[in-house]
């Protein structure tokens, strides 16, 4: 039985040092000290900074080993640990937001009506969407996938002899090998998003869809900026390092030719859109320069604005636990004397919608809260799943790109419901998860070692008898083996746990001795 959380193995819990609640007033407390959720994982922190782990090693169109990158996260415990409290802690002020909200429930089935209306309906939207941005005085594109966004993107910033462009958060760039297709053509893209600019400037890709850098200790951050800012190696107070990359980053964007922005929520009635954000990052992008181009992926369309309301009181809720993000900022059209231009992107989006077990996903307004309560990506990281989406969304979305390679996602799930139950606009994701698990064998793309092994344990579940005989077997054979025919290569649950003791009587043995019922 887990203790209670102030104390494990009989010490005070100890909170990560990065997590200390003084002076933050949204601190969840007990007796006077933060709340400690690292659910009886917590360990003494090492006196020197743990090196910051890597995330999943890529071999070209081969499965991801997303299990072999989790456990290098978890054995760095400094980063383990507060990777879990910090998600865990979003979720935690996410419920006492929804908790303040009587119609919390009533908004979630609104919004999920309302995406499902607009994706069976999604062609009418996006032309009214386009009809309406166009008199606007704005110029749409449309890319089929990743290839014709950026060449649409290049093609743009080449006719306006652009070199340098800033840029806000976008997956749908992230989706597209945006930066690297720029560094390509000799075009600078710098990220405004704190968090993105950090992952950046460390060449790794963002680890969350809203806290890019969440997988990073401060002084991985110091590590990085000194590196390649001139900070000191030594100082990891964060508003000097946040400070040092906005004196650094700031001169950049005053110069930049171009702007480039992504998209929450297109709304098709007045061809404008919306772009949330909490540094105001977005607004420097869009504004700064006199070129302002968005990517939107087409499932970002709404079909009116009164519907707004209802998916900017989920969206920052759910995602940070907080009410509002601090910009909302709507785009209707090029300011005087500039252009304005949007990508609608499609990049497998169609065919996802014609897969009937998996098109809700397209509901996904990327808050990430699936991902803060999922006990696997907590503790594993969000590069361990080495691709652009990672967490409970992710596993259902990636493997829409390339089933081969995500082929291993879909099993990273102890399908607990936790992310279904969060999920501002009700996607079923565990169970579109176990549906990826059907579909992949399916498809031939499980190994045969773990096909033969789910067929083993059918087999024994099916037929009563032999299950219960040989549950015997193992409890005899627990209690008295040697610990190295339990624990070898070839047991991969028991890498990181104990198998537990096997009770003396089993529940089944005890109602047959004390009720005689029937099996
Ligand atoms: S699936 Fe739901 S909970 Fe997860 S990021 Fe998308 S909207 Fe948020």
């Amino acid at each position: 039985m887990s203790e209670p959380a102030e104390h494990i193995d009989g010490r005070p819990a100890m909170l990560h040092p990065e997590l200390q609640a003084d002076g933050d007033p949204d601190a969840i407390l007990r007796n006077g000290q933060r709340l400690d959720h690292a659910e009886g994982t917590s360990r003494p922190l090492r006196s020197q900074p743990e090196k910051q782990p890597r995330g999943a090693k890529i071999h070209g169109n081969r499965p991801v080993d997303q299990a072999e990158a989790a456990a290098r996260f978890i054995a760095a415990p400094e980063h383990e640990k507060m990777h879990d409290e910090r998600l865990w802690d979003l979720r935690q002020k996410r419920d006492r937001e929804m908790h303040g909200i009587p119609e919390w429930e009533e908004l979630r089935s609104l919004a999920s009506a309302i995406k499902e209306h607009t994706l069976t309906h999604l062609d009418q939207y996006l032309e009214q969407f386009e009809a309406n941005a166009r008199s606007n005085g704005i110029m749409v594109h449309w890319a089929r996938d990743a290839a014709e966004h950026n060449q649409i993107v290049h093609g743009i910033l080449k006719d306006h002899g652009v070199k340098s462009l800033i840029k806000s958060k976008s997956m749908l760039t992230e989706e597209c090998g945006f930066r690297a297709y720029m560094a390509s053509v000799g075009i600078e893209v710098i990220e405004t998003d704190l968090g993105e600019r950090i992952q950046q400037l460390d060449h790794e890709d963002p680890s969350h869809v809203v806290v890019p850098a969440v997988h990073k200790l401060r002084t991985d951050v110091a590590e990085v900026f000194s590196k390649t800012l001139g900070t000191d190696p030594d100082n990891s107070d964060v508003h000097y390092l946040a400070e040092a990359q906005r004196g650094a980053t700031r001169p950049l964007i005053l110069a930049a030719d171009a702007g480039m922005t992504g998209c929450n929520f297109a709304v098709a009635e007045t061809g404008t859109f919306v772009v949330c954000t909490n540094e105001g990052n977005a607004d420097l992008s869009a504004n700064v320069p006199k070129l302002h181009i968005a990517s939107i992926g087409i499932e970002k369309v709404i079909p009116r604005l009164e519907h707004l309301g209802v998916f900017v009181r989920l969206l920052s809720r759910s995602a940070l636990g907080s009410p509002m993000t601090q910009y909302t900022s709507h785009f209707r059209g090029p300011r005087a004397g500039g252009e304005m231009h949007i990508v609608l992107v499609d990049n497998g989006r169609s065919e996802r919608l014609g897969m009937s077990e998996f098109w809700t996903s397209l509901k996904c307004i990327r808050c990430g809260a699936c991902m803060n309560t999922c006990p696997v990506y907590r503790r594993s990281g969000g590069l361990s799943y080495g691709a652009t989406y990672s967490g409970p969304i992710g596993l259902i979305i990636d493997p829409t790109f390339n089933a081969r390679k995500y082929s291993n996602l879909p099993f990273a799930s102890s399908l607990n419901g936790s992310c279904t139950n969060v999920c501002p606009v009700k996607i079923n994701i565990h169970e579109q998860i176990y549906a990826w698990r059907r579909e992949l064998v399916k498809r031939h793309e499980v190994p045969l070692a773990k096909k033969a092994a789910m067929k083993a344990a059918g087999e024994l579940l099916s037929h009563p008898a032999a299950y219960r005989a040989a549950i015997a077997v193992a409890d005899a054979a627990l209690a008295h083996l040697p610990r190295f025919v339990i624990y070898n290569g070839l047991n991969a649950w028991g890498k990181h746990r104990e198998v537990p003791h096997p009770p003396a009587q089993t529940f089944h043995s005890w109602y047959q001795a004390n009720r005689g019922g029937a099996s």
